[in-house]
């Protein structure tokens, strides 16, 4: 067991079941981000940026497209009526999967602008979309359409679906990316990757107290991630943080302490709890989905 972790601090062996073990589903994908798990059909979906496409994965079915051309579409997570929402790079936009299978675009401006490109997202218990909105989309040519920054920074952006009022929640940040709740929602975790073209970038996880549950203080670094980038993570019940980076799923305590690592053979791109009964990790990391069962649970919506 102990060449596929990396043991800090003995609480992480409180997640492991004694057959906890990483296996590979699926390969083929050029970079592989944002995967959402959909408990009706027991299917992972998820993008391959670069290959401008959508890929699905079940055990009964196996490795099919799911959407094809998907308009750079990047994180992804399911709105309280189990409906996908998703972060589009091409359309600069957060766009939500209708069950009659349209896509409806929910907004691409702020004060009158073009977003950049929205990069993941989470849904509150309120129905409140929170994503980021960093400029990757326009600067990396396999992952857009280009264009022109219009917004005067990369924030992370409050979304009411019902009055359509958007806000910009978090303003202090190069490179905003992953973002998640702790399991009160008294917490909001947001990565800042700005560290991917820049050297001298940020390549943390920021922690901001979240005030009458729309709007954000107090930031402050949570951990800083290495090797590697946050580009994407996501809590267990208990508030433990599960966070991408190089080599593996870091495991942190609300306190920040690091306990240990699951480790990946490639680089990971992002996760995302799923199974009947949210104890199973699915893990998007370049070209493969991985997954691992563990004796935990994600967030109703992780
Ligand atoms: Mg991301």
């Amino acid at each position: 067991m102990t060449n596929q972790f990396e043991i800090f601090d003995e609480r992480f062996r409180s997640i492991l079941l004694p057959d906890s073990k990483l296996e590979r589903l699926a390969s083929g994908a050029v970079w592989s981000e944002g995967p959402v798990y959909l408990e009706t059909e027991n299917c992972v979906i998820w993008s391959d940026i670069p290959g401008n496409r959508l890929l699905r994965w079940s055990a009964a079915d196996g490795l099919s497209e799911f959407l094809n051309p998907s308009h750079f579409q990047n994180g992804h997570t399911l709105d309280s009526q189990g409906r996908i929402i998703a972060c589009s790079h091409g359309e600069r936009a957060v766009m939500r999967l209708e069950i009659d299978g349209t896509w409806t675009k929910l907004v691409s401006h702020f004060e009158g602008k073009k977003l950049n490109s929205p990069n993941d997202v989470v849904v509150k218990s309120d129905g409140s979309i929170w994503f980021s909105d960093p400029s990757y989309g326009l600067i990396q040519p396999n992952e857009g359409y280009g264009g022109t920054q219009e917004q005067a920074g990369c924030f992370v952006y409050r979304f009411d679906p019902i009055n359509l009022d958007i806000d910009a929640v978090v303003t202090d940040m190069e490179q905003p990316n992953g973002l998640a709740f702790s399991p009160d929602e008294k917490t909001l975790y947001v990565s800042d990757t700005s560290a991917s073209h820049d050297q001298n970038g940020n390549h943390q996880i920021r922690a901001y107290d979240v005030v009458n549950d729309s709007s954000t203080s107090n930031g402050r670094v949570f951990a800083v991630i290495e090797p590697g980038l946050p580009d994407g993570f996501r809590l267990d019940k208990q508030g433990w943080i599960f966070t991408s980076s190089q080599d593996s799923i870091q495991v942190f305590t609300p306190d920040g302490r690091l306990l240990g690592k699951i480790l990946v053979p490639e680089k990971v791109g992002n996760l995302t709890f799923g199974g009947a009964n949210k104890d199973r990790l699915f893990i998007a990391a370049s070209s493969s989905l991985y997954a691992i069962d563990l004796n935990t649970q994600g967030l109703k919506h992780a």
